[in-house]
């Protein structure tokens, strides 16, 4: 995977109608296999069509459950589905260690096992524990070191992004034992292009993120992450932004900007 960099380290895979975009030289050279999901080859009916991985947004959660069996069947790891751990993402800064008792929290939307309360961020060194996060719009920050291994799945709102979720996450697993071979993977969140904010979020910005047109200001949050990123451990050449805008793209993902009511797609991560 040296060298490569860019969009092209990602692949668009399509299976049984799940669309994901992975990094196929992750896993063939260090058995971690991660996910972008999009919206495509699930069981929810409108607004929430069709692979909706979110138990939060109204959905029926029998089909929340059928989409997230699809989506780990279609990436051959149906048989971790009661180990896939999720969080209950609060727009805030925490990110958790998953390991022991927590692995599992949340795995169903029909369950009794909520996700992992007040996170927004999941880690985990230990093999066979898919993490996931949900989104539409907000930023999924996929890290990962293979000589660890360790991976983590961040959330990153602005909320998150101002609150360091992203630097303090980089932080925890740059500090693990091994090679300097932090990685950072990008997934698809909204662009400048979109993202008109208002004065309560740029007070948090450094004013490079942000570009004042004639109606309002955009902020780049993907370039903020960026910024975070490479101040925590890992350089731009380390870097890689899938750079697809979800509000542009809603026929592919889920845009709370764009459709309000609507589902979630997923970042996943796991060392198999
Ligand atoms: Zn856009």
């Amino acid at each position: 995977m040296q060298g490569r960099s860019g969009p092209d380290v990602f692949e668009r895979v399509v299976r049984d109608g799940v669309a994901i975009h992975t990094v196929p030289g992750l896993f063939e050279s260090h058995g971690i296999g991660i996910a972008f999901t999009e919206r495509t080859g699930g069981a929810s009916k409108a607004p929430y069509d069709s692979l909706n991985l979110a138990q939060h947004v109204g959905d029926d959660p029998r089909n929340v459950d059928a989409s997230r069996e699809r989506l780990l069947a279609s990436i051959g790891i149906g048989v971790l589905r009661d180990r896939l751990t999720m969080a209950e993402q609060v727009h805030g800064s925490s990110i958790v260690e998953v390991t022991g008792s927590l692995t599992g929290a949340g795995a169903r939307a029909t369950g009794v096992r909520p996700p992992l309360p007040g996170v927004d961020g999941l880690w985990t060194r230990e093999q066979g524990v898919p993490l996931m996060l949900l989104f539409a719009d907000c930023v999924p920050v996929v890290l990962v070191r293979p000589s660890v291994p360790a991976v983590a799945v961040v959330h990153a709102g602005w909320k998150g992004v101002a609150a360091g979720i992203v630097g303090r996450s980089a932080g925890v697993l740059a500090e693990l034992a091994g090679e300097d071979d932090l990685s950072a993977f990008v997934g698809p969140h909204i662009g400048t292009c979109c993202y008109e904010v208002g004065q309560e979020c740029l007070s948090h910005f450094d004013s490079a993120f942000v570009t004042i047109t004639a109606v309002s200001p955009h902020l780049d949050l993907g370039a903020a992450v960026a910024s975070d990123l490479e101040r925590s451990g890992v350089p731009r050449g380390r870097q890689w932004h899938l750079g697809i805008c979800t509000a542009h793209n809603t026929d592919r993902f889920y845009s709370y900007r764009a459709n309000g009511l609507t589902g979630r797609h997923g970042a996943l991560a796991v060392i198999l």
